[in-house]
Formats: structure tokens, C-alpha cells, sequence
């Protein structure tokens, strides 16, 4: 399997290749040249496979540069219940007649990122290794994605891991999470600003090419291809527990932001795995609602991007979104350059509400959207806890109320469950007058000795600070 840039480049890459590697060089994003196709018997085989298994069958399907006994053993060292809380990995429960959740959030740091995380940095160490190469890793986070990132690489060799954050500004119960790593690989600063300062930061530093390469400056942000694949997996796992035979259809509805949740969706949906429906539900930011209903993709300045009760869904541009529209307009990489470097660039927006391909995401790729509010959340939550005696997350609650508006008869509907409640535990106390349950691992976690420095929004203090910290 080779991979190819979304904006025409002529390169063919290989996985381990683009394992490491933000954008493609023409700034596209990865993607395989076809989509392996699945066919009855070996959906049948699959069935039956534990989590780990199969997970190492999906992979194996892109992964042509590791050896499958290695996949086999990195699969098998990721997916375990000791760190996922189940045998099942990714648990199914029926919620109410055809309507499921499928909980992805039972990793380390109690959100779905760690579905995809713990892989990668298991990757990371086993590649990095094989070249005997080092990798700093540079992130900004507002919450989940550092924490899953900091999970997935402590103790990892080879591997660094700076993660910038806003001081002060995300949950005590989530600074609590990242900064009570004491691992000596772990480096968390605490930026005096706002979440786009820290962005602002590793963009500066990634454009620095000389510093970039002097301390092998990496990321792991969301377009990386191998966190998309490994989300894949649990979109079969889910199909398979929902059902009882492969000649059944499901649907899915798959709180969104950046896109990369639900574009694994779309990829096992192209794989020829049986789903209907691809729901895509947002928040108040509803960049990707709009165009799924009117064909319109306007990205939101950043004073328009809405700081709601489901933070993690709070994107003002949908950084995935691409992937799918190169496979909407026929694999076109210059009508995909065209639109997202010409028309984005040029406008903001792109209008492809009179173009024939547009009816063929819902028609022929099967999507669909919805949009709900903080009462919507508060309201979704308040009835899931009083009729199902469920307590869900701000972001499953935009999930669930989605799904209920796309329901079709006799096709099973399955809400993916991104996060746990205690980490948003101040709308929870706002619906239902009291604290969510928290996991006996994090009991007392805020008392914890924190290790973080506080730096100024300032570039050049993050280079310096990466540059002192390098050789231990
Ligand atoms: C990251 C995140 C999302 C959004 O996922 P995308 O892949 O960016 O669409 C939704 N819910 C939670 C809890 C998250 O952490």
C-alpha cells in the first residue's frame, strides 16, 4: 500500500514514511491510494477476533513496512484490558430500542484520543527505534489531546514530548491529569494566554526549518494518518456487537470537530463494511452542519468560535475535512488544491452547493448532520440520567441528540462515546445538581505534586526552554 497527498503531489509514500510526517510537502493530507476492500467471508472471519486481532487484520491491510509479527505484538501490547477497562476494548450497550453507545472512552485519560494514541505511541517507539532516530514532539492542547498524547508517550524511548497549554485555563481535574506525570520524557508549559497563543507558538517554531530539524521537531496532531487508521478499527467492533450477521446495515453518529472521528468512519464505509448513515453532529460550531446541508464549507474566524459546554468540539475548521472532500470530488487533487488552497484561501469558503458531487455525500457516501445547543446538552443529559439511569458526557449528549433525528426503522444506531463525564464535570453538576462518578485512578488526582513550567507566549522561551531539555 502506497499513500498519496490529497493536493495532486506525485510522490507515493509508504506507511512508516508518513507515520512520522505532518502534511504532505504540497501541504495535503495522506491518504492510501485505494481503499482495500473487505469482502463477505473475511468480514465473517473478523467476527470472531478479539479486539487486538482485529485491529492487527485492519492494519495489516496498510501497513506493508513493519513485519506482521511485530504489528501482531504492537496491536497485542496496545489493546489490552488493563488498560482499557474491558475485554471488549470498545463495550456496546443498548441505551434504548436500536439506539447504542459504544464507549471509547475507557482509556487513561477517559476520552476516545486514546483509542488511536496509545497505538501511535507504540509506533513511534518501535519505529523510531528501527532507525535509531529521536523525536521531540510539540503540541498545543485545550485538554483531551494532550493528555492523550502525554499517556500514550510517557516513559517511551526516543521520544520527548512539550505540550503548551493555556495556564489556568482547562479543567482543575484535567491540568490535574497532565501535570501529575513526574515522567522525565514528559514536559508540560504552561503558556500565560489563550489555547491560540499555544497554537500560534508551535506554528512559529514549525516554520523555523533550521530549528525544526536541529531538534527533531514532530507532532502528532489529528491529520496524522496512523491515529485516523487505528480509529477504523472500532467502527468494525461496534458493527460486530451491534449485530448478529454481516448482511445486517448499521448507522453511526459520531460527535465532531476536526473531522477525524468520523472520516475513520467513512473509511470503513469504503472498506465495505455495511453502514448506512455517517452522522456527523456538532455543537454550536457548526462549520461541517453547514455544509453537509447546504453545500457551503465556511471555516470561522477565531473570534466566531463559540467556547461551549463541549470544548473539544469547539473548531472553527474541520482540519480532516479534506480527506473526504478529495474522495467526494473523484479523487481530483487539483480540484482539491483548487479548493482548499485557491477558494479557502482566497475567500474562507468553498461553495459546492450547484456542483452534481455534492448530492453524493449523502446519496452515495452517506452522510448526514445535526447541530445542537448547550440546552440541547443539558437537556439530553438530564433525560439519559433520569430514563436510562446513564450519565453521559457533554459531547455524547450533542451525539445522542443527533442520532435520534436520522433514526430509521430496523437499522441499529450507534452513538460513539468520546469522553466520560467527570471530565466535564461542571455541566454535569449544571444539569443534574451533582458531581459525575469518578474512576477510583483519579481519586484525589488535584493533590498530586504538579510538574509544569510557566512560560510567557513567546516562541522564542519555548525554543529555548526545548533546546535546554534536549540531551537529558
Ligand atoms: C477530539 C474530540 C472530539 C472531536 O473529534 P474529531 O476527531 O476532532 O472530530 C469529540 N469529542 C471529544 C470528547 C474529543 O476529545
Amino acid at each position: 500500500m502506497r499513500y498519496l497527498s490529497t493536493r495532486g503531489h506525485p510522490d507515493r509514500r509508504r506507511f512508516c514514511d508518513i507515520l512520522l510526517e505532518g502534511l504532505a510537502p504540497d501541504g495535503g493530507l495522506y491518504l492510501p491510494e485505494q481503499y482495500p476492500k473487505v469482502d463477505a467471508a473475511t468480514l465473517q472471519k473478523w467476527r470472531g477476533l478479539s479486539y487486538a486481532e482485529l485491529a492487527f487484520e485492519v492494519l495489516s491491510l496498510y501497513v506493508d513496512d513493519i513485519p506482521a509479527a511485530d504489528l501482531k505484538a504492537l496491536c497485542a501490547r496496545t489493546y489490552t484490558a488493563e488498560v482499557f477497562g474491558s475485554d471488549e476494548i470498545v463495550p456496546l450497550r443498548e441505551l434504548e430500542d436500536g439506539v447504542y453507545l459504544e464507549a471509547l472512552s475507557n482509556g487513561p485519560t477517559l476520552a476516545f484520543k486514546d483509542m488511536a494514541m496509545q497505538l501511535l505511541g507504540n509506533l513511534f517507539e518501535y519505529e523510531l527505534n528501527r532507525r535509531g532516530e529521536q523525536l521531540n514532539i510539540l503540541g498545543a492542547t485545550s485538554g483531551d489531546t494532550g493528555s492523550a498524547a502525554e499517556y500514550a508517550m510517557r516513559g517511551k524511548k526516543g521520544v520527548r514530548v512539550f505540550m503548551t497549554s493555556p495556564d489556568g485555563r482547562m479543567s482543575p481535574f484535567q491540568q490535574a491529569q497532565m501535570f501529575s506525570l513526574q515522567d522525565a520524557n514528559i514536559h508540560n508549559i504552561a503558556i500565560s494566554g489563550v489555547f491560540d497563543d499555544c497554537q500560534d507558538i508551535v506554528k512559529a517554531v514549525s516554520n523555523d526549518l533550521g530549528f525544526k530539524r536541529k531538534y527533531k521537531i514532530g507532532t502528532v496532531n489529528s491529520i496524522n494518518w496512523a491515529r485516523l487508521l487505528a480509529q477504523v478499527v472500532y467502527y468494525f467492533a461496534g458493527y460486530f456487537q451491534a449485530t448478529a450477521s454481516n448482511d445486517k446495515q448499521v448507522s453511526f453518529t459520531v460527535p465532531s470537530g476536526n473531522f477525524g472521528n468520523v472520516c475513520a468512519g467513512h473509511v470503513a464505509r469504503m472498506m465495505g463494511l455495511p453502514i448506512r448513515t455517517l452522522v456527523v453532529a456538532t455543537n454550536e460550531n457548526d462549520v461541517l452542519d453547514e455544509f453537509f446541508r447546504t453545500g457551503v464549507y465556511r471555516v470561522r474566524a477565531a473570534a466566531d468560535t463559540h467556547e461551549t459546554s463541549s470544548p473539544s468540539m469547539d473548531i472553527s475548521k474541520a482540519s480532516n475535512f479534506e480527506r473526504f472532500v478529495f474522495d467526494l470530488v473523484g479523487r481530483d487533487g487539483a480540484k482539491t488544491r483548487a479548493l482548499f488552497e485557491g477558494e479557502l484561501g482566497r475567500a474562507g469558503r468553498f461553495d459546492l452547493s450547484g456542483d452534481p458531487v455534492f448530492a453524493e455525500a449523502a446519496k452515495r457516501f452517506g452522510f448526514a448532520s445535526s447541530r445542537s445547543t448547550h440546552a440541547d446538552r443539558l437537556a439530553t443529559i438530564r433525560d439519559t440520567d433520569k430514563r436510562f439511569a446513564t450519565l453521559i458526557d457533554t459531547h455524547t449528549a450533542d451525539g445522542l441528540k443527533a442520532a435520534r433525528e436520522h433514526l430509521v426503522a430496523g437499522v441499529p444506531m450507534i452513538v460513539l462515546e468520546t469522553a466520560l463525564p467527570i471530565k466535564f464535570a461542571e455541566t454535569i453538576v449544571e444539569a443534574l445538581g451533582h458531581e459525575p462518578e469518578r474512576p477510583a485512578r483519579f481519586e484525589g488526582i488535584e493533590a498530586l505534586p504538579k510538574r509544569v513550567v510557566k512560560l510567557p507566549a513567546d516562541a522564542e522561551a519555548v525554543k529555548a526552554y526545548i533546546a535546554q531539555h534536549c540531551d537529558d
